[in-house]
């Protein structure tokens, strides 16, 4: 029995924390309950907010940011204290640097009994472990400041940069009562929460006069522009200038991958060759080799920069940026495009023709290599299924995580549609899988195509059950070779297994079959598509286990050079 200490003339600190939430429409919660807030999470689904409950915080935390990242919003993610709150803390950290915005609210202990460290239930002072590793944190003790709390959690989460929040709410809060009518006027909605930012008319004709100088432009679209939302400005940006383009991993979509001018199938040259590039939400961070090195053609020469960024301290982070245009994205393109005449010199035709016969050769390589059926499946000829299957249905989300399985699919998958790729993001991290699979669904109702390599999956794989729970749409797909990077290594001194093998011929569809949906072994590219098309036509959990060749697969992929032991035999 769900207990509350409010009269009707009151109101206590449950309700208006649902309140709050409510009045800024944020109406999904994203939670683990327990003590204190298992009452809340009952609360809130009473009042008619959606909470979809989560077999570990961290995945509930993933599904928040994910959630933020697909609606602008911030997710909600609640947890209970101390083990839970630090199990979502991960979540947190991982959604300010990849910059979606999130609230974790974590109830927390009894500040008095934490503070002099007198060892209460799960006692952790939670607002200090949090503020290095989120953008903003906060903490509520008063019933009267909830509206308060909430609207400055909301502000930092989606204003200038985006990123994850902090709001710690003591378990004694939530008993506490006030006048009902006061409460309601004590709650904020926010407005205006991420206010436009125009970019200074300098810095725009600053960055059209480098541009113009520019034999070899290049345009760099990052997962910041994806969040913007700023779709028809970008593509125009792109179509004035005639300049080719090359979107970042979650970029992707942003305009589709066939789209001509995309020099994906050139990437190396590009980066190589440029002379002047337009980051577009895009940090020249690891992703981009820091902006230097034989990547980008050192030997060439400097290149000049043009960055179009919300935060004015991502400017010369790694290299000089000769022009920084500071501002939102929608606002900063359409400043560029209104600048940019019918009048506008497209790019030389001997730098888009290089381009262009590069890219063919690149295709037409990769057309035979996806061609070819290996026995058992590779990575290529599993991936040829998905490539056809996500062409067909261009409104797909597709969830990718893994070492090889990352790599293989963000260049063999072509994306349609903006937003539609979700995956591990700035840190490369393992584990967002399943929530942000659910949150997809969950936020879009599109269906979902989670394409995992087998140790990816292994950290949220207890999700399918929430899948299973709530019947979301979503295809998960575990390319199954055994092991870490692949199943083949071995032990020299024998006895137990060497550290990066996994049972062989594990039986994941099981998992799915367990809590009530679909799982299918699929050993052939023939027994995989027809899988997928089923889960697709019936919207039900599936778990199609993909058999893959145990040899295929490198050392961490395509950053093997990260590895310490790879600077040893340099
Ligand atoms: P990728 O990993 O795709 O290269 P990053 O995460 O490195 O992309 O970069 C995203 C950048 O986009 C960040 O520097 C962030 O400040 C910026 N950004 C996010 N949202 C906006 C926005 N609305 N307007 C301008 N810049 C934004």
């Amino acid at each position: 029995m769900t207990t509350t200490s409010a009269t009707p003339e009151q109101t206590d600190g449950f309700h208006l924390v649902l309140d709050a939430l409510k009045l800024n429409g944020l109406e999904t919660i994203y939670a683990l309950p327990g003590i204190p807030i298992t009452d809340l999470t009952r609360m809130a689904q009473r009042e008619g907010l959606r909470v979809i409950s989560f077999r570990h915080e961290q995945h509930a935390g993933n599904a928040a940011a994910a959630a933020g990242y697909l609606t602008g919003k911030p997710g909600i993610c609640l947890t209970v204290s101390a083990p839970g709150f630090l199990n979502g803390l991960t979540a947190l950290a991982n959604a300010t640097t990849n910059c979606f915005p999130m609230i974790l609210i974590s109830g927390s202990s009894e500040r008095e009994i934490v503070d002099l460290q007198q060892g209460d239930y799960e006692e952790m002072d939670q607002l200090a472990i949090a503020k290095p590793l989120c953008k903003a944190a906060y903490r509520v003790l008063h019933a009267e400041d909830i509206g308060v709390g909430i609207a400055r959690a909301i502000r930092s989460a989606v204003s200038g940069r985006p990123g994850g929040v902090y709001l710690d709410l003591p378990a004694k809060l939530f008993a506490q009562t006030m006048d009902a009518v006061k409460g309601k006027h004590s709650l904020i909605k926010v407005v205006d929460p991420a206010p436009k930012q125009l970019p200074a008319p300098e810095a725009v004709q600053r960055a059209l006069d480098l541009l113009k100088t520019a034999k070899r432009p290049l345009i760099l679209l990052g997962k910041g522009a994806s969040y913007a939302r700023a779709d028809e400005e970008v593509r125009a940006l792109v179509e004035k200038t005639g300049i080719p383009y090359l979107p970042m991993s979650m970029a992707k979509g942003l305009l589709p991958d066939t789209h001509d001018q995309s020099a994906s199938a050139a990437r190396s040259y590009v980066l190589e060759q440029a002379d002047v590039v337009v980051l577009v939400g895009a940090r020249l961070n690891w992703l981009l080799s820091h902006g230097k090195g034989k990547t980008w053609g050192a030997a060439n020469g400097p290149k000049k920069f043009i960055q179009i960024d919300i935060s004015p301290t991502e400017m010369d982070s790694n290299v000089a940026i000769e022009a920084p245009v500071v501002g939102d994205i929608g606002s900063c393109v359409a400043a560029l495009n209104a600048g940019i005449g019918s009048n506008w010199a497209k790019p030389p035709s001997d730098w888009t023709g290089a381009i262009a016969e590069r890219k063919d050769k690149n295709l037409t390589k990769m057309a035979e290599t996806l061609a070819k059926n290996p026995a058992p499946m590779n990575f290529h000829s599993a991936l040829n299924v998905v490539r056809n299957i996500v062409k067909a249905r261009p409104d797909a989300i597709v969830v990718n995580e893994g070492a090889n399985t990352l790599d293989f699919t963000r260049s063999i998958v072509d994306m349609y549609e903006p937003r539609k790729r979700l995956d591990v993001g700035t840190w490369g991290i393992m584990g967002i899988g399943m929530g942000f699979s659910v949150a997809a669904a969950v936020e879009t109702g599109k269906p979902v195509i989670a394409i995992e390599g087998d140790s990816a999956f292994g950290f949220s794989g207890m999700e399918v059950e929430t899948i299973c729970r709530y019947n979301l749409p979503v295809c998960v797909v575990v390319f199954n070779n055994n092991g870490v990077y692949k199943g083949t290594d071995v032990n020299p001194l024998g006895g137990d297994v060497a550290p990066t093998v996994f049972v062989k011929g594990a039986r994941y569809d099981l998992m799915m079959q367990a809590f009530g949906g679909v799982g299918v072994t699929a050993t052939t590219p023939a027994e995989l598509d027809k899988a997928m098309n089923e889960a697709l036509a019936s919207g039900k959990p599936t778990l199609i286990n993909a058999i893959i060749d145990e040899t295929a697969g490198t050392e961490s992929g395509r950053i093997t050079s990260l590895n310490p032991a790879a600077a040893l035999k340099k």
